[in-house]
């Protein structure tokens, strides 16, 4: 905590909040982190995503009612955004093993024009294979990488890095407070190695300015501000940690839990890395185990208990299309259950493991 006090009072004392130098050097870090050539600092995940989307129609690469592919489970900002942009937002199936797009059964059809792997969870969505064949039919691969900061692929991205945020075209990573490296407040960063597309989101973010007070398109407000980038700089020092503590918890917690009932989260043996951002367990009487382990003292989450393509605000919505059955999406959302995986004991890991094991 005292190095974020520090921090904190550097940049209070320095009378800079906006635009400042703490921002240009947590750019740097990041860029550097995760393998990309540009990195923008922005306000949320959301406004990251909103923003590549945004930039790649001021530039012409996309236009409304355009296809973008997405899985049917993620968060609902996944889809916001491509919906706020006037692009047609088509929600595919998941594959059962790591929650992610099914991209043996992506739903192409020939308005497809962009698809959105999600790490979720913080699972590789990446298969260089297939991800290269869209990728030269001149579909735009945007990585949403809100679960995933550290992660690494098995297969290189279409620019042969394996580090997730670098795969493909470009990706939105959040610091919501609960990501694995999370702000104290929200924040969030879009990523690419286009030089024009990263000129675009930066304009785009700062009001459509490339230069103070000439705005070449209608921007907006999405700035990280000074304070959020001086102390996430500090947190981004200690990712590999971060995600080894996670790492080591759902190593136990594969050890530790034996309930027949039980289906737990596959843990990758292909030499890829994930970051453990849930550890998320299956049920077939999944409310049944949450209210029993909530009497025990343990809370827990649902990640997410309504796809997507089921919310209210996308029923009657033309921007909404799905082709495809999601039925494991929909199945999954009634067994899911993400069980406690961030900064937890051994100790906290063997109690929680005990209940499951002891529970019908
Ligand atoms: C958190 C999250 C977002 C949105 O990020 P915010 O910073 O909360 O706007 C988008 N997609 C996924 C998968 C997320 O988990």
């Amino acid at each position: 905590m005292p190095q974020y006090l520090e921090a904190a009072e550097r940049v209070l004392r320095s009378g800079r909040y906006i635009n400042g130098p703490e921002v240009s050097a947590f750019e740097k870090d990041l860029a550097e982190t995760t393998g990309v050539g540009y990195s923008i600092a922005v306000s949320t995940g959301l406004d990251a995503l909103r923003l590549i989307f945004r930039a790649y129609i001021e530039l012409g690469r996309l236009k409304p009612g355009d296809e973008v592919i997405i899985p049917a489970n993620t968060f609902i900002a996944t889809f916001l955004a491509v919906t706020h942009c006037g692009l047609t937002a088509v929600a595919a199936d998941i594959d059962p093993t790591y929650s992610c797009l099914d991209l043996n059964k992506l739903p192409i059809t020939p308005n497809t024009r962009a698809i959105i792997p999600v790490h979720l969870y913080g699972n590789i969505c990446w298969e260089h294979r297939i991800m290269s064949e869209l990728s030269k039919k001149g579909i735009l691969i945007i990585e949403d990488n809100a679960q995933a900061i550290g992660a690494r692929s098995s297969t290189p991205g279409l620019k042969g890095s394996f580090t997730t945020g670098s795969l493909g075209d470009a990706a939105a990573i959040s610091f919501y407070p609960a990501k694995n490296i999370g702000a104290f407040g929200d924040a969030g960063a879009a990523l690419t190695d286009d030089k024009l597309l990263a000129d675009k989101i930066r304009e785009l973010a700062n009001y459509g300015a490339h230069e103070k007070y000439q705005h070449s398109s209608c921007g907006f407000n999405c700035r990280m501000d000074e304070l959020q980038a001086a102390l996430l700089r500090l947190k981004l020092t200690n990712l590999k940690n971060i995600n080894d503590q996670r790492r080591t918890a759902a190593e136990a917690y594969d050890r530790l839990i034996i309930n027949p009932n039980v289906i737990k989260p596959t843990i990758a043996r292909d030499g890829s890395l994930q970051t453990w951002h849930q550890y998320v367990v299956r049920h077939p009487r999944r409310n049944a185990l949450r209210q029993y382990l909530a009497d025990n003292g343990v809370g827990t989450e649902i990640h997410y208990p309504v796809p997507c393509h089921l919310q209210k605000c996308y029923s009657d919505n033309p921007l909404l299309k799905t082709y495809t059955s999601l039925e494991v999406s929909e199945k999954l959302a009634t067994e899911i259950l993400s069980i406690p995986i961030a900064d937890i004991s051994l100790q906290e890991i063997q109690i929680i493991s005990h209940l499951i094991n002891i529970h019908k």
